[in-house]
């Protein structure tokens, strides 16, 4: 029913003649029903682990989070997460299990676990262990939480950032109790680290189409990204639908998101890295502009945006309008000047700050200015792209 990988196999084998149980479990379980292949397989044992540890001291393990259950053991190459079946005790700042106790008993550590699709297990000898009925909601296409909602995300609020990135990745769509619970639940997200969020928030953005749940849960939106003023729903509309229609690159779709809105105080918020950050604030940049189909000013745009955004940019402006033949006649100038090899940057110059010196003696900051009016020269067409020809210019 799972095609369980090979190098799965003997750790469960290895498991079971210790005397002990083990399970794939939780995505792996869910992704292989989906008919995607899960990226990683985890595995649930009644073993403690001291126990795996000394099962597997034939194998590489590394302990990977001894207190929380977890040790990684390679298998074939492999990393593969073993953890022992888990109670979460109290939740007392909506995050971290004030103390986790280890159970023998695989129902307890399903019932743990947040979203029904994710709290199943599954082995070859014992098939599917589904005491929530994973299956099903699965088959509807449901997310719901095990047990009560507002619980679930009263003990840990990143649930809330789950719920929505798996109901935006898998195309699903929230129960009724999960949904409202999530509404009603926006402000225990405060105590929930940024970096988590929006790791969360990043997978949500890059489903193939995030739109109905942005639109759906505007408020938990804003309240994550620190916007406090008011966002007329027009404008979350239409930042919404051409984020969702745009190519999913993150930078991209947190610009178009952000569209009119204080993306570079909502991206520092959410302790976006500075890499997102500066290429979604370039991109939001290259928006408010507007783009003429004329190769000088195209190339100024080139130098100025970097080639990797100006086509993201591109992008962006096609789904903000809805219509990608206006940009056409840019995309072809563009590709005119990639194929052609034509100068937009200083590296691209047929001179550099060594020849200025040797034959003008220009040195120091003069040469970084000096190259800036080079350039400025070819890309307007003053001058040719050569050397000699440049270094005339510069006598001048
Ligand atoms: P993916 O790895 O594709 O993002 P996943 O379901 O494997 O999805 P992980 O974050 O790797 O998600 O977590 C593995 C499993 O651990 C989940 O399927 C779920 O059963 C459980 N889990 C993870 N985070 C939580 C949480 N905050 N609360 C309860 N259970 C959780
Ligand atoms: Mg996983």
């Amino acid at each position: 029913m799972i095609d369980v990988p090979e190098y799965i196999l003997p750790i469960l084998n290895i498991l079971e003649d210790s005397g002990f149980e083990a399970y794939t479990v939780g995505g792996c379980v869910r992704d292989s029903f989906l008919g995607k292949v899960p990226s990683d397989w985890d595995i649930a044992t009644s073993a403690c682990p001291e126990k795996v540890l000394e099962i597997f001291s034939e194998f590489t393990t590394i302990p990977t989070g001894l207190k929380h259950g977890t040790v990684t053991v390679i298998s074939d190459g492999n990393p593969v997460e073993i953890t022992t079946y888990r109670i979460d005790g109290e939740y007392a700042d909506c995050r971290h299990p004030e103390k986790v106790t280890f159970s023998a008993n695989l129902e307890d550590d399903l019932s743990r676990r947040d979203f029904t699709v994710n709290a199943m297990a599954y082995n070859p000898k014992n098939g599917l262990k589904d005491p929530y009925n994973g299956q099903l909601d699965l088959k509807n296409k449901v997310l719901r939480c095990v047990g009560d909602a507002r619980l679930r995300f009263n003990e840990d609020a990143l649930r809330i950032m789950r719920a929505l990135r798996f109901a935006a990745t898998l195309d699903f769509e929230l129960e009724v109790h999960t949904a409202e619970a999530i509404k009603n639940g926006a402000h225990l997200l405060q105590n929930i680290a940024k970096e988590r969020i929006s790791a969360e928030l990043s997978k949500l953005l890059l489903a193939e189409k995030p739109e109905n749940i942005l639109l759906a849960y505007k408020n938990i939106f804003l309240e994550v990204l620190g916007i406090k003023h008011p966002v007329p729903d027009s404008v979350w509309e239409e930042n919404c639908k051409a984020a969702s229609l745009a190519t999913p690159h993150l930078p991209l779709r947190l610009a178009l998101m952000l569209n009119g809105l204080p993306v570079s105080d909502a991206l520092r918020h959410l302790k976006f890295s500075n890499a997102v950050k500066h290429a979604a604030e370039t991109i939001t940049k290259g928006l408010a502009v507007e783009i003429l189909p004329d190769k000088a000013s195209i190339k100024k745009q080139l130098r100025e945006f970097g080639a990797e955004n100006m086509d993201y940019i591109i992008k962006g402006k096609c789904a903000l309008s809805g219509d990608s033949e206006i940009l056409r006649d840019i995309e072809e100038i563009i590709s005119d000047i990639k194929a052609n090899s034509e100068c937009y940057m200083i590296s691209q110059l047929d001179i550099n700050g060594q020849d200025l010196l040797e034959h003008l003696g220009i040195n120091g900051p003069e040469i970084g200015n000096a190259l800036e009016t080079l350039l400025d020269a070819v890309i307007s067409g003053k001058c040719e792209n050569q050397k000699n020809a440049l270094l005339e210019l510069l006598k001048k």
